[in-house]
């Protein structure tokens, strides 16, 4: 099986973190610094039987200057032409405006989108549910998965789902 996965959501939320862990390699830049990894970024996973190129995509954010739109549109255009699309938000920050610029362009994609709890080391379990009840009202996401892409928590059920799904 193969196939292409794209990651978005605010900076620093853990997409890079994400990538590093499944492919292995490092590949996208890591930086607290929003904005650094700007192009589109891809690795490769890959085992005995399958291949997932996963596609960063940081440019969708609010776009605060002209080039901030040309990135906006580039990434736009890469969610209609993947498998799937991991919609990753930080479990400690909950909804927030920057969520809503990204959910707003995800309405207008076709393809699977998975929503991705990330950071759940760093909260309380209880506080997982009432997140999920606020983002499920917002779009309808094929599944949510809450991971640690830093501990690794959950992330190998993750790519047996997205393995599914190709
Ligand atoms: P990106 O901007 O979405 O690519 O986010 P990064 O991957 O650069 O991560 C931003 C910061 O969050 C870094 O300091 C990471 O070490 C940290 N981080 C990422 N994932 C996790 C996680 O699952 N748990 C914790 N505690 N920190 C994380
Ligand atoms: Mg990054």
């Amino acid at each position: 099986k193969s196939g292409f996965i794209a990651i978005v959501g605010r900076p620093n939320v853990g997409k890079s973190t994400f990538m590093n862990r499944v492919i292995g390699e490092k590949i996208a830049i890591m930086s607290d610094k929003p904005q650094t990894t700007r192009n589109k970024i891809q690795g490769v996973m890959t085992d005995k039987d399958s291949q997932i190129v996963f596609i960063d995509t940081p440019g969708i954010h609010k776009p605060k200057h002209k080039l901030g739109d040309y990135m906006v549109n580039v990434a736009e255009s890469t969610l209609n032409e993947v498998d799937a699309v991991l919609f990753m938000i930080n479990a400690e920050e909950g909804y927030g405006r920057g969520d809503q610029f990204i959910i707003d362009r995800l309405q207008r994609v076709n393809q699977p989108i998975y929503l991705i709890i990330n950071k759940i080391d760093k909260v309380h379990p209880d506080k997982l549910l009432p997140l999920i009840d606020q983002y499920k009202e917002k779009l309808n996401f094929e599944e949510i998965i809450p991971i640690s892409a830093l501990e690794g928590n959950n992330v190998p059920h993750l790519i047996k789902v997205l393995k599914e799904q190709l």
